[in-house]
């Protein structure tokens, strides 16, 4: 195995262990394994992209979980044009389609050309936040001057408190149903703020053009992931969840069901609430064991509808849409070329979703897309839909849900070191917390931690 002294046997010994195969731990493994470390990564699914996920419909590969860069992700970029991976730009041309209270209607740019009076209520709320997000310290949000007031309630409540109008609200609610997987109501505000801030704005978080849903990879996001773990090639262990880990002042050990790893050091990569399946030995402090408890995921789930060709274009519709009832909330065009296949993206309601059996899971969203595009939509030529609900292993996304109270009192080890455990993945990034590009920084950002630990043991001449 280049680079690295692993046994080769189920037990082995190696510089650093990573404990898992998404974006944080390939992207610190990657930097590891450059710098001459020997590394090896520990994922407990059978496949790696953690939370990215590719899918086929109709032949067309779609991403089931994390799909869009911004312009100002440049470590995921990077990443990806060295793994001869390309961006396509999100298809954003003609009108969208709102259905709101019972009513269609249509409308151009990002914000719904709704009532004189709705519009100027969106315009005065989003200027709260963003007046709020300016005060939040994105890399310690527990430390903002007005952490505590603004940990203490929930979204939800202070939309209720601002007197938002109802399409502020629903507005509101499609933010927090993509961003966190749930309600206003179940999020604090100073969680929902340090993500707004972590993704550029407010404006940067909703926009096509030059924000966050600027561009889509052709080749899927989690094919990225693969070709990193190709180059890794054994360096990288699937199928083999991480139970316990132990640690004394020479190394950490990983235990696994199949065997055990032993390492100078450990970057553990799996996201709070999944950390609470893995026994700590010494036990986490009190901080870090309140972050497994209380950094609970968020659930979000897609659907992709194919077509023949993308119809809705022809209407003069960009197939972007957003819906305030039933199971879709947004639905996106991402077809592969204006010839076809069509494909249209839509983003479910988990709630009124997952507990439903395949067909009629299909059947509500078929149902919705008729609504809103049209009775072209009624016959897919194919569907395909992901709970990301419903994982076996590691469930949830895109984000953790963080109730009231939760980021003041715990936020803090996020970042902490336990020992010889170091905490990376995208929930530890500051700037881009919440997307793959976080998740790479904070992936390369303990790689970097635990080489310049490495390096200072050499020179003072620490046992091995
Ligand atoms: C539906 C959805 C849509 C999204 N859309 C976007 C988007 O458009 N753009 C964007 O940038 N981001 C998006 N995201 C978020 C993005 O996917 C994540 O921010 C990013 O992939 C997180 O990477 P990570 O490495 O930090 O964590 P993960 O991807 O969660 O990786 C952690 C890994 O650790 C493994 N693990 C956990 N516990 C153990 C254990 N005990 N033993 C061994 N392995 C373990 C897990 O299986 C997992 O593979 C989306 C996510 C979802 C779910």
């Amino acid at each position: 195995m280049p680079g690295s002294r692993e046994s080769g046997s189920r037990d082995g010994t190696v510089d650093v262990v990573v404990v898992g195969a998404g974006f944080a731990g390939l992207s610190a493994a990657e930097r590891l394994a450059g710098n001459g470390r020997s590394v090896l990564v520990v994922e407990g699914r059978d496949r790696v992209g953690g939370r990215s996920l590719s899918g086929e419909v109709a032949g067309v590969r779609v991403d089931l979980g994390a799909t869009w860069v911004a312009r100002r992700h440049t470590a995921v970029r990077d990443l990806a044009s060295r793994m001869g991976c390309t961006t396509t730009g999100q298809f954003d041309q003609g009108r969208n389609v709102l259905w709101m209270a019972g009513r269609r209607r249509t409308y151009s740019g990002t914000i719904p050309k709704v009532s004189p009076a709705a519009l100027m209520d969106m315009a005065r709320v989003q200027s709260a936040v963003n007046k709020l997000v300016a005060t939040v310290d994105v890399d310690a949000a527990w430390e903002s001057p007005e952490a505590g007031r603004l940990d203490a309630v929930s979204f939800g409540e202070w939309l209720d408190r601002k007197n938002a109008l109802p399409g502020t609200r629903a507005l509101m609610t499609v933010v927090s149903k993509v961003q966190w997987g749930c309600t206003p109501s179940d999020v604090s505000l100073l969680h929902a703020l340090r993500y707004i801030r972590a993704a550029g704005g407010i404006d940067h978080m909703l926009d096509v053009e030059g924000g966050q849903q600027q561009d889509r990879l052709v080749e899927t996001t989690q094919e990225i992931a693969k070709r990193v773990a190709e180059k890794l090639g054994d360096r990288v262990r699937l199928g083999t969840p991480v139970r316990r880990v132990t640690q004394d002042d020479n190394g950490v050990t990983v235990h696994t069901d199949s065997g055990q790893v032993h390492a100078r050091y450990g970057i553990v990569t799996a996201a709070p609430a999944h950390r609470a399946a893995i026994e700590f030995d010494p036990a986490l402090p009190e901080q870090a064991q309140g972050l497994t408890r209380t950094w609970r995921m968020g659930a979000l789930s897609k659907a992709f509808a194919a077509y023949d060709v993308p119809f809705w274009r022809a209407a003069g519709l960009s197939g972007e849409a957003v819906t305030d009832t039933g199971t879709v909330f947004i639905t996106f065009d991402v077809s592969p070329a204006p010839s076809g296949p069509g494909v249209l993206m839509a983003f479910c309601d988990p709630r009124v979703f997952d507990g439903f059996s395949p067909e009629a899971r299909r059947d509500r969203v078929v149902r919705q897309l008729v609504d809103l595009y049209g009775p072209q939509a009624r016959n897919p030529i194919d569907y395909v839909d992901h709970c990301w609900g419903l994982e076996p292993f590691a469930p949830g996304g895109p984000n953790p849900a963080v109730a009231p109270y939760a980021t003041t009192s715990y936020g803090k080890a996020l970042t902490e070191p336990h020992g010889r455990i170091h905490w990376a993945g995208t929930e530890a990034a500051g700037e881009w917390a919440g997307t793959m590009n976080g998740a790479v920084l904070t992936g390369q950002r303990a790689a970097e931690r635990v080489i310049s630990l490495l390096s200072h043991d050499v020179r003072e001449g620490v046992p091995r």
